[in-house]
């Protein structure tokens, strides 16, 4: 079954993934490398597609690649979710609008977790709003899909090794149609 909502997909990340993610990989790599971890790990489909489409939020808007290093946090995680849930079930669309909570809660709760972040996870960190107060931890650890969109964190942080090689976005098709159709 030929999805249109997938075509659209594959063609957005076809014409625009190639261009930098900022540490040395492409959107390409880093959506392709999160994806394999998410699959190697054994996460459920919708899970699986959360981490590879929880960036498209930068392949939605026209704004420059360096907009970071300019102090301007692009919400690139509410832009992808919104988009996301008209097609998909929370289970895709709301690990990836928590991703960036995620972080501000593993560096609040995980000793080490912050020194682990690359450079530009550690700007992007600050311009979102810094690492969460204890309260702030605590109410984000009881949010439901709190726990998926951790583990979307994990492989996030993960999925930017130069050069690795991975499957390509066909490998993910069958992921993306038994998500979209469970809606
Ligand atoms: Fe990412």
């Amino acid at each position: 079954m030929n999805s249109p909502i997938i075509e659209r997909i594959l063609e957005l990340y076809a014409r625009r993934g190639g261009q930098s993610y900022g540490e040395g990989v492409s959107m390409n790599e880093h959506a392709l490398q999160a994806g394999a971890l998410a699959r190697r790990s054994g996460a459920p489909p919708d899970l699986v597609v959360a981490a590879l489409l929880h960036d498209i939020g930068h392949l939605l808007h026209d704004l420059p690649e360096d907009i970071a290093e300019r102090g301007i946090d692009t919400g690139h995680e509410m832009l992808a979710s919104a988009w996301l849930s008209q097609y998909f079930p929370p289970e895709v669309s709301e690990p990836v609008r928590l991703h960036v909570e995620a972080k501000r809660y593993l560096c609040a709760t995980e000793a080490g977790y912050f020194e682990g972040l690359s450079d530009a996870s550690r700007l992007s960190l600050k311009l979102q709003g810094g690492a969460f107060s204890p309260e702030r931890a605590a109410f984000f650890a009881n949010r439901p899909l709190a726990d998926a969109a951790i583990r979307l964190r994990r492989w996030d942080d993960e999925a930017k090794i130069v050069g690795l090689a991975t499957p390509g976005f066909e490998d993910f098709r069958e992921a993306l149609e038994t998500s979209l159709k469970a809606v």
